[in-house]
């Protein structure tokens, strides 16, 4: 009943009025505000701080001179569908649908939203919307541009969709791209890429070579970024958008088992542990280079929003829940860190904005922002009012100017 209650209210409209995306940039009547959201999975503050003052993360750090920043409290027990899709819809789990990975049996897709998500909300008011490798984004939706989903996106060899990667030439069970001319043309023009970060290896399969397995997979997961990057560059010189939000997965995926953690830590293994204590933190770095691509593509006159669902902290001895529970091919995965800790207050998210009229060196103290202020606040910038459903709020604070819609033209 629900599915098709959505169905009806979000879909029909969408493919009634929006423009095809090679009309994009000549549809939009008056100009709009640019907002580019970039979000990290589990982007980890306590790995982040030290790369800032060691000067390994100079996008980052222009970022947050020129902005606001601070934690975002997530939810309880916060993973990434869970999260995301609070993101997408300011309302809790339980009223979005989107509960986890798995929901009642099935994995988390775009069809069990109960709640209208920002990209429809924006799509209605005219606001032309651009999503790449977000992640629960599949399948993707109809709406006014262009959507690449992420994480979640089933495919060959990844067939139940939860944390692998299948290319884009072989997802199956649904659309990875909308529209789908689209797909074609990143095809032709970007190559075929891998549409999420790599999954994790076992421990079979690390018994006796666990240098070279870990080797191999980090350097898959860089194969991923770079292909990631094209893709976002592409994407933006070629189909710029009022709105943008661009995903990032690996580095979530990385710091689960490959977290630097020490021998006194939960799940010690120095077979595992010692080999490339520097792999979780260089995630970072890396990604600070794909900010950098993206940064290419933010003019003065572009509001940027970083934002994570959740940190990451090493398990803990005296935590009573199963350390594999959010984990995929028969919880084998020798995770050392995890987020999905019953107290969401434990591994928060981040946000970092800058744009006009937002703050500059503002520090957000405390729980200041949460993952339910997002959509709220991206809303705000384009002047539509907050839907009543909304549990969020406008991040009031970060602006300049608090009393006024600050990107009204
Ligand atoms: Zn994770």
């Amino acid at each position: 009943m629900v599915l098709h209650r959505l169905a009806v209210f979000v879909l029909a409209p969408c493919v009634l009025l929006f423009p095809p995306v090679s009309a994009l940039g000549q549809a939009s009547a008056k100009p709009k505000p640019h907002v580019v959201v970039v979000s990290v999975n589990g982007m980890e503050l306590d790995v982040i701080r030290p790369l800032l003052l060691e000067g390994k993360m100079p996008n980052l750090s222009s970022v947050i001179k020129k902005g606001a920043y601070g934690k975002l409290r997530t939810v309880s027990a916060p993973n990434c569908p869970r999260v995301f899709s609070t993101m997408f819809t300011s309302t809790e789990p339980e009223e979005h649908g989107v509960t986890g990975f798995i929901v009642g049996g099935i994995t988390a897709n775009t069809n069990m939203l109960k709640q209208e998500p920002i990209w429809s909300i924006l799509s209605k008011n005219h606001v032309t919307v651009g999503m790449t490798n977000v992640p629960a984004t599949f399948p993707v939706m109809p709406v006014n541009g262009y959507m690449i989903s992420g994480m979640l996106t089933r495919g060959k060899n990844c067939e139940d969709g939860v944390l692998c990667a299948p290319k884009l030439s072989e997802v199956e069970g649904g659309d990875a791209v909308y529209p789908p001319s689209l797909k074609a043309e990143l095809l032709k023009n970007v190559g075929d890429f891998y549409i999420d970060c790599e999954r994790m290896p076992s421990a079979a399969d690390l018994q006796g070579h666990e240098s070279a397995e870990i080797d191999a997979w980090l350097a898959k997961v860089q194969l991923i970024r770079d292909q990631q990057t094209r893709l976002f560059a592409y994407i933006l010189d070629h189909h710029p958008t009022d709105f943008t939000w661009l995903g990032q997965s690996c580095e979530d995926r990385t710091g689960h088992w490959l977290y630097p953690i020490a021998p006194y830590n939960a799940g010690y293994n120095p077979k595992i542990n010692a080999v490339r204590t520097e792999a979780f933190p260089d995630q970072y770095v890396a990604f600070d280079k794909v900010l950098g691509e993206i940064l290419k593509h933010v003019d003065e006159n572009t509001y940027l929003i970083i934002v994570s669902d959740h940190g990451i902290k090493p398990l803990r001895e005296f935590e009573e829940t199963d350390p594999h529970a959010h984990m995929d091919h028969g919880k084998t995965t020798p995770v050392i860190a995890k987020h999905d800790f019953a107290d969401g207050d434990d591994v928060p998210g981040s946000f970092f904005a800058m744009g006009p009229g937002i703050k500059q060196n503002l520090r957000l103290m405390g729980f200041a922002a949460s993952v339910y202020d997002i959509a709220p606040t991206i809303l705000h910038l384009y002047g539509i009012e907050q839907p009543p459903q909304m549990r969020g709020h406008v991040l009031s604070d970060i602006f300049v100017n608090a009393g006024k819609t600050v990107a009204e033209r």
